[in-house]
Formats: structure tokens, C-alpha cells, sequence
């Protein structure tokens, strides 16, 4: 569903991704992990075009969303992202947050796009704070909201930046737990994560990021239990 071949991207005279390739197939969850500074940012940006790469192409099913023909309104309501800081319009509702987008982007009608936000919002269990504006909700709940806006544009794809990093711990699991469902329920999803738990239990694929580099990419079991090399053991005797 995306293909990566030959990604650049340098910010002035600094490379901070060189020569990455992968793909991710429908319905795999990919979780990223590697240590700050790595381009795991950097790399999920580019898949929805918030950063433009330098060289090489980023297909997305067979069209390469790199020559700019197709608009990045489309784009970014088919490959959606979900961000540590949960990006939340602090003057709307909750209802109001997960409706708009569907309106402006997917042109909507009002009832349509509030049905699709009920669905979604009752899917992460926050359909009793439909009236609530994010200043009155947790950190774990706005981040459920974030998930419900993202999953009312029925994107095929769903993009993760560190969704839990931001919160405090005891609301981390009630994240995690929405993100579990929905891996299962077979949502393609590509997750930047220090949840080595959730990328060991969850992930189809794990690939390791070193200074802007893929140093490894493979099935969990064995980044986890038997990685390849070096700089992927090291990362991880730090973080276990
Ligand atoms: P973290 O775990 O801290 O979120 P990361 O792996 O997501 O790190 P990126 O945010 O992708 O890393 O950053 C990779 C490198 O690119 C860093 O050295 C960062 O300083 C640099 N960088 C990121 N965005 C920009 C920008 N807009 N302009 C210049 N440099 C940038
Ligand atoms: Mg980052």
C-alpha cells in the first residue's frame, strides 16, 4: 500500500534521512523505533507530504505522491496522522474536532460527518464528552479524540508520532488499548513508538532507525529476542 524507494531528505546542508526503502503491506502494523534525532519524524512526515522529500519516491498503491498530481487534501484523508501532541482545535468541541475535517476535506453533510464522528467517537469510548472542549478532558482522552478524528476520514492508512509520549503514565494503557483494537480490526497502521511492549505484542514488522538510516527491519521476534546488529542491540539494552 506504500512503497518507499530511495528517500532523501536533508534540511539545509544536513541529511537526515539517506537511502531509505520499505514497503508496508495492507493491514500490517510497522512500529519505528530508534533513539532521538534518529529521522522517525522526519520519515512519517514525508508519507503525508508535511515534509517534502529531497530525492526519491514514496508510492502510495502504485502513484507516486512525490511528482505533486495528486492533492495533498486527498492524500492526507486517505494516509492520516496521529501526533504526540494531539493537534486538537481548542475553540470546538469534541463532536465539533472530528466533524470538520470530514466537511471541509471529504465535503460532507453535517449529519453524515456527525454520525461517522458518533461511530468513531463511541469505538474509543469517548461519546459521553461529545459537548466537552479539549481543555476539560485528560491528555489519554484527547488523544482518543485525536484517533476518533483521524478514523472519521476512513483513511487506509494511519500514521502514529510517539501517541503516547506526551501523556502521563497511568493514561498511556487506555491509548495503547485503542491502538491494539484497531491494529486487530486490520487498519494498516505505521507507529513511531518507545512502547517496546506494544511494537513486541503488536507489530507485524519492526524497523530500527540509526541516524537517519534503516539498520534493520524485520519481524519482531527477532529484533526483540535475536537482532542482526549491533547498533539494534545496543539501542535496546538501553531502552530494556
Ligand atoms: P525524536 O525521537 O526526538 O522525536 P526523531 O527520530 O523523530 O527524534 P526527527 O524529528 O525526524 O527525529 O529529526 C531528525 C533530525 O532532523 C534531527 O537532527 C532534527 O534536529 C532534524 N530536523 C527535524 N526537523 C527539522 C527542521 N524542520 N529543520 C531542520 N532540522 C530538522
Ligand atoms: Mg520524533
Amino acid at each position: 500500500i506504500i512503497k518507499i524507494e530511495h528517500l532523501r531528505k536533508d534540511f539545509g546542508s544536513r541529511c537526515v534521512l539517506k537511502d531509505i526503502n520499505f514497503t508496508v503491506k495492507p493491514k500490517e502494523v510497522v512500529c519505528i523505533i530508534g533513539s532521538s534525532g534518529s529521522g522517525k519524524s522526519t520519515l512519517l512526515r514525508c508519507i503525508n507530504l508535511l515534509e517534502r522529500p529531497t530525492s526519491g519516491e514514496i508510492f502510495y498503491h502504485d502513484k507516486d505522491i512525490t511528482t505533486g498530481k495528486m492533492s495533498l487534501a486527498k492524500l492526507r484523508s486517505k494516509v492520516g496522522m496521529v501526533f504526540q501532541q494531539f493537534n486538537l482545535f481548542n475553540n470546538l468541541t469534541v463532536l465539533e474536532n472530528c466533524v470538520i475535517g470530514q466537511m471541509k476535506v471529504l465535503k460532507r453533510s453535517k449529519k453524515n460527518s456527525e454520525d461517522m464522528a458518533m461511530k468513531f467517537l463511541t469505538k474509543v469510548g469517548m461519546e459521553k464528552f461529545i459537548n466537552a472542549k479539549p481543555s476539560q478532558i485528560s491528555g489519554g482522552q484527547k488523544q482518543r479524540v485525536a484517533i476518533a478524528r483521524a478514523l472519521a476520514m476512513e483513511p487506509e492508512v494511519l500514521l502514529f508520532d510517539e501517541p503516547t509520549s506526551a501523556l502521563d503514565p497511568e493514561m498511556v494503557g487506555e491509548v495503547l488499548k485503542v491502538m491494539k483494537d484497531l491494529a486487530q480490526s486490520g487498519l494498516t497502521m505505521l507507529v513511531v513508538t518507545h512502547e517496546m511492549g506494544f511494537a513486541q505484542e503488536v507489530s507485524d514488522r519492526v524497523v530500527f532507525m540509526d541516524q537517519g538510516v534503516i539498520v534493520e527491519d524485520d519481524k519482531p521476534e527477532v529484533i526483540f529476542n535475536n537482532p542482526q546488529h549491533k547498533r539494534t542491540q545496543e539501542f535496546l539494552s538501553r531502552m530494556l
